[in-house]
């Protein structure tokens, strides 16, 4: 795998690169997302695959699934797009020191 820098976040328990060709414009759970996500961590993006067809729909948690989840954007560049739960954003801080803002 090929990284051109950037910061490191942990996604669940697995980890998430950030690089600088990555297009923060696109949505979390789009086509494109997960073509970013496929190359930035291929289990994590295989994981939230099956995630959301367990789920039937896209609007859940990109870590564990919950419905109850909000967009948000990490706190970085290239900031990465996620839906999270409040549980899942509360591990995110607390454990990986990992920053979001609402979007
Ligand atoms: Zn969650």
């Amino acid at each position: 795998m090929e990284i051109s820098g950037g910061p490191i976040y942990s996604i669940g328990r697995y980890v998430c690169y950030t690089y600088a060709r990555y297009n923060p414009s696109v949505d979390a759970h789009t086509p494109e997302w997960f073509d970013a996500l496929r190359r930035l961590d291929p289990e994590q993006a295989a994981m939230t695959a099956q995630i959301i067809k367990l789920a039937g729909h896209s609007d859940v948690c990109s870590i564990c699934g919950e419905p109850r989840s909000k967009p948000y954007i990490m706190v970085a560049e290239p900031a990465l797009p996620i839906r999270l739960c409040d549980d899942c954003l509360r591990i995110q801080k607390e454990m990986h020191g990992a920053s979001f803002d609402p979007l």
